[in-house]
């Protein structure tokens, strides 16, 4: 996102003066000499509007609440004010290797993408360790970065729980805490965790509240543990950058493998996400694509944390160009040469969306957003368009013409270049026997050669079938927000059974909370959540893996064993591994359900309907149970 096309608004209560970003420096806003130096090292030219309005306030000592959207500059808005505070301090005070400021961010690759920002701003200032702690990783090497002494710990907020608990992180003397997208973090399940390393703060250090939008839950926590803080609120015309395009491409589910060589043929790309909904089709789909002459690689939450590492490095460098992901294992990803985001499968909600484009269009390049849609998927768009402020075109697929033609150009670009790099004189000899032997013209010779080039796959491709007229916009009554019961499974998910419900007073938020901690699940692979009287039926994945079933299966909640385990009542979608349960799972239920239209008592015991439209819809107001969920507007 360029920072040009930013408006800075000024909230209701916001102090600082937010008008003349325009021609302010980074020099005027009275930051260190050695972090201003920094700053000119990673080629930073001016502050963005939110780095404009936060820095002088942090400086100032104030508590700050900060909101704006992803991409508009947010880490160095709270790392370059403590970094300028702690190296005063160290002027002042001497060195010290206590922990002095604490960041708090939703997963292990912010927390690290974090430490990294930290880590080049604070280039300029002798022996200054940031250390980043998260779950997931083994315990040795923090234990030991921390007794060695980090002035800087960058953590999740379970982690960083587990070190306080564990005395290996002290925070008697922590002068600064950030906390990171916070509305992520809670959303994540980890409010009562933050809450706790609130309370375990001294009394007087400085706040730093930093998130993209303002929940109540927020509002509250910066009540209560902030100081008159300095809310400030940066506002972009449109919460996707305006140099983002947006395309859809309306395709039919098996031709979307062809659809996307199509595309990453005709189109100049230079680095590609390609978003994808489960782990298993992250693998499956970088395999193809492989297979088809790509440089691609997948990455999602099973895939160990440094390898993932390795492989965005590997991006950055064009070692390769696709990067096929999961939403949670590529959340804030920033890599420049993103030049196209691809929804290959469709996004569970409009945040997830303007989170996967925001990959693109990074440091006021220009991107592009390519969304694959099965007509079912069209009313989608409305609610895409309204969340991006930006209307998404319609492209269409590149012709078989367009796309052989490129095909040709390519072959016989092919051809020059190696007629003017290799010596071909062997070939050429041989060739020419060949002529007077067989008796056959160099062209035809030449294009048995070709075909052998190309190893047998076909050069040119012929016109997929188009994909059918757009139905009428259908949406389900209760409109895009359900989160209940009636939701249609999703391709690639299953209902499974926990063993508490409504007697065990269970909230959804301490389920979420639960899965997410335990299991290694993000809000979005988390689905439906129906809360009965004594079980809960919840959507997850359907391929989690051994481990996560086995630490879910071990999980509490409010003390209670869960023992999670797939529901036998219905089925999963997808083709894979349940498919004997298909006659239980929809028409033996549905039956049922049909049989059982009004739920007595109140006591909501419906059973699921099969996953067809004719679902039944979670009726007003007994629904306390999922509405929580609704935030985030769910489709
Ligand atoms: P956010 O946390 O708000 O999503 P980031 O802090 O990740 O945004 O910043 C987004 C991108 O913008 C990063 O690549 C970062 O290096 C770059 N960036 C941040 N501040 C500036 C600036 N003042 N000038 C140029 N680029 C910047
Ligand atoms: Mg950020």
């Amino acid at each position: 996102m360029s920072f040009d096309t930013l408006s800075a608004e000024t909230a209701e209560n916001t102090e600082a003066a937010v008008e003349e970003t325009e021609e302010l420096r980074f020099a005027d806003l009275g930051i260190d000499g050695r972090v201003l130096a920094a700053l000119a090292d990673v080629g930073y030219e001016k502050p963005s509007p939110i780095q404009a309005a936060t820095i002088p306030a942090l400086l100032e000592g104030r508590d700050v609440v900060g909101l704006a959207q992803t991409g508009t500059g947010k880490t160095a808005a709270f790392a370059v004010p403590a970094l300028s505070r702690l190296a005063e301090l160290h002027d002042l005070n001497g060195p010290s290797r206590k922990t002095q400021a604490l960041v708090l961010a939703p997963t292990r690759e912010l927390a690290l993408q974090v430490a990294e920002a930290f880590t080049s701003y604070a280039k300029h200032m002798e022996d200054f360790t940031v250390l980043p702690v998260y779950g997931g990783s083994a315990y040795g090497p923090q234990l030991s970065g921390l007794r060695r002494g980090a002035q800087i710990v960058v953590g999740t907020p379970g982690r960083v729980i587990d070190h306080i608990s564990k005395g290996s992180l002290d925070l008697s003397e922590l002068q600064y805490l950030v906390l990171d997208e916070a509305d992520e973090m809670l959303r994540m399940g980890f409010a009562d965790d933050v809450e706790q390393i609130f309370q375990q703060t001294p009394e007087g250090r400085q706040v730093a509240l930093f998130s993209a939008t303002m929940p109540s839950q927020i509002r509250r926590l910066s009540k209560q543990y902030l100081n008159n803080p300095a809310e400030i609120t940066v506002k972009s015309k449109t919460t996707t950058g305006a140099n983002t395009r947006q395309r859809y491409l309306q395709v039919m589910g098996p031709h979307k493998l062809d659809a996307l060589t199509r595309v990453l043929e005709a189109e100049e790309f230079d680095g590609v996400i390609a978003f994808v909904r489960t782990k298993m089709a992250t693998e499956e789909l970088a395999d193809k694509l492989k297979s088809r002459g790509f440089q691609a690689a997948a990455i999602n939450g099973d895939i160990p944390q440094q390898q993932r590492e390795r492989t965005v490095e590997a991006l950055r460098e064009g070692k390769i160009d696709i990067l096929v992901a999961t939403d949670v294992a590529a959340r804030g990803l920033d890599v420049e040469r993103i030049s196209h985001v691809i929804n290959y499968d469709i996004p569970h909600d409009t945040e997830s969306y303007v989170h996967r484009i925001g990959r693109t269009g990074r440091a006021g390049r220009s991107g592009d957003a390519i969304l694959f849609m099965t007509p079912r998927e069209r009313y989608l768009l409305r609610a895409i368009e309204k969340a991006t402020r930006q209307p998404v075109e319609q492209m269409h697929l590149p012709s078989a013409e367009t796309i052989n033609n490129l095909r040709m150009g390519k072959f016989a670009e092919k051809i020059t270049e190696t007629l003017a790099s290799e010596d071909v004189s062997v070939f050429r000899d041989l060739i020419a026997s060949y002529e007077v032997e067989h008796d056959v013209p160099a062209a035809e010779i030449a294009a048995a050669l070709a075909v052998m080039a190309q190893g047998g796959r076909p050069l040119l491709v012929q016109d997929l079938p188009p994909a059918p007229e757009f139905q009428k916009r259908e949406r389900s009554k209760d409109g895009f927000g359900s989160r209940g019961p009636s939701r249609p499974l999703t391709e690639g998910n299953a209902t499974y059974r926990i063993a508490v419900g409504r007697r065990q007073r269970v909230m959804p938020g301490s389920i979420v909370g639960a899965l997410a901690n335990e299991g290694g699940l993000s809000s979005a692979q988390i689905g439906g959540i129906d809360i009965r009287s004594d079980h809960t039926l919840v959507e997850l994945p359907a391929d989690l893996s051994q481990d996560q079933l086995r630490s879910l299966s071990r999980t509490r909640i409010g003390g209670e064993l869960i023992h999670l385990e797939l529901d036998k009542g219905r089925a999963p979608r997808s083709e894979g591994g349940y498919k004997g349960r298909n006659d239980r799972g929809q028409g033996g239920f549905k039956k049922k359900f049909d049989g059982d239209r009004a739920p007595r008592g109140g006591e909501r015991e419906a059973r699921y309907a099969g996953h067809g439209d004719g679902a039944r819809k979670p009726r007003a107001g007994k629904d306390s149970g999922h509405r929580d969920f609704n935030r985030k507007g769910k489709w």
